[in-house]
């Protein structure tokens, strides 16, 4: 009997591989083509030849524990404990499976608002929880009203995600009040954060729970360093959580993985020395305006992007064909690999609109944007 009976293959890796099957530019899958920091390379060519190879104690690697706990005092002005509130995660994907499969028992509802990033239904079906897909409103603002009717008394967690993967919306502050009014009337429920894209915001700042007091002690934060370090494949991301919770969370993590890539936490944590986060963030500016700049004339329409590396279009002007088939068609007639908008959807609702990652060398994004305006 299979776990996940109606799970397919992650639509990011059918994407990428139609892409390269295809030789088309590929803005599906987020990650980015640009070379990484020389500074990373160095240290990275130094450690390798020193004592780095053997199993870094089960949290993580002691000195990165500690540069997270600074950069997070630096960043939101909390004061996390290393020992006892900080797990060094194999992404955040491992992070946020392992903690849906500690903390959600046999029969607990989970509300996951859509669209919504692919792991999370299925970590809530492989802990044997049950996923209750709520959606955002028309401009992906949470709708409170929805949210609090699909509150019973099994719900044990809800999952946010700001800056947001596909849409790139951040909520404000008074959407935050508005989650903490309704949290309260609910004390046995939990908040799962993902925060990856922490770094990446436009319009206003990203608001992150570790600002948020009364949401601090119910909140498991997720972040990684693949988004904001440029090394999607070192698969190192963290965890923040009060003890109690996070003491859950370490019994499944000892037993999922034991302890992260030894040599990518030594970097890391050297390179947290003398990374700008501000830079990045700069960089992603300007990629994202050159991108929206590029395609400002083309029959594609560009939906606002608050923050992440994603730019959601709707192509309704181009054609009536559903985001599937229009996306495999942009493959395979145009060049130009996307993501379609539904699968973060729980039932597929063809929305007519794609995602494209823009965390690419401006000559590639110059290269696709010419493709698509052609269309
Ligand atoms: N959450 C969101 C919203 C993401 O977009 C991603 C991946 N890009 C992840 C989690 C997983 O992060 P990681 O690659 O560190 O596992
Ligand atoms: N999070 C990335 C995206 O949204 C992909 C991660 C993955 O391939 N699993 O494109």
């Amino acid at each position: 009997m299979s776990k996940l009976p109606n799970i397919p293959t992650s639509i990011f890796s059918v994407m990428s591989q139609l892409a390269n099957a295809h030789g088309a530019i590929n803005l599906s899958q987020g990650f980015p083509n640009f070379p990484v920091d020389e500074r990373l390379l160095q240290i990275s060519e130094r450690l390798l030849r020193e004592n780095v190879h053997q199993y870094t104690p089960m949290v993580g690697l002691p000195s990165l524990l500690d540069k997270i706990a600074v950069l997070t005092a630096k960043n939101y002005k909390r004061k996390v404990n290393t020992a006892s509130e900080l797990l060094i995660t194999a992404g955040a994907t491992q992070g946020i499976f392992t903690a849906i499969n500690a903390l959600v028992n046999h029969g607990d509802e989970v509300i996951i608002l859509d669209p919504s990033y692919d792991s999370y239904e299925p970590s809530v079906l492989v802990a044997g929880g049950k996923p209750v897909r709520i959606s955002l409103n028309e401009d992906y603002s949470p709708n409170f009203n929805t949210i609090e009717a699909g509150i019973t008394a099994k719900t044990k967690l809800i999952i946010v995600n700001n800056p947001h993967n596909p849409t790139g919306r951040i909520w404000t502050e008074s959407e935050f009040e508005a989650l903490e009014t309704v949290l309260d009337k609910h004390p046995q429920i939990l908040l799962l954060s993902d925060e990856v894209y922490e770094y990446i915001s436009f319009t206003h700042p990203h608001i992150s729970v570790n600002i948020r007091p009364k949401l601090i002690e119910k909140t498991i934060i997720a972040s990684s360093f693949g988004k904001s370090l440029h090394v999607t494949g070192w698969k190192v991301g963290y965890l923040i959580a009060p003890e109690k919770i996070m003491n859950e969370i370490k019994k499944v993590h000892q037993f999922l993985v034991f302890s992260v890539n030894s040599l990518s936490q030594h970097v890391i944590s050297e390179y947290l020395d003398v990374v700008d986060f501000k830079e990045i963030a700069n960089m992603y500016v300007r990629k994202r305006n050159l991108f929206q700049e590029l395609l400002k004339d083309s029959r594609f329409e560009l939906l606002p992007c608050e923050g992440t590396y994603f730019q959601v279009v709707n192509y309704k002007q181009i054609s009536t064909k559903n985001d599937m088939d229009f996306a495999k068609e942009l493959i395979t007639t145009h060049g130009v690999a996307s993501i379609p908008i539904s699968v973060f959807y729980k039932d597929a609702t063809d929305k007519q609109m794609l995602r494209f990652c823009f965390a690419k060398t401006d000559e590639t994004l110059i290269a696709a944007a010419e493709k698509l305006s052609r269309i």
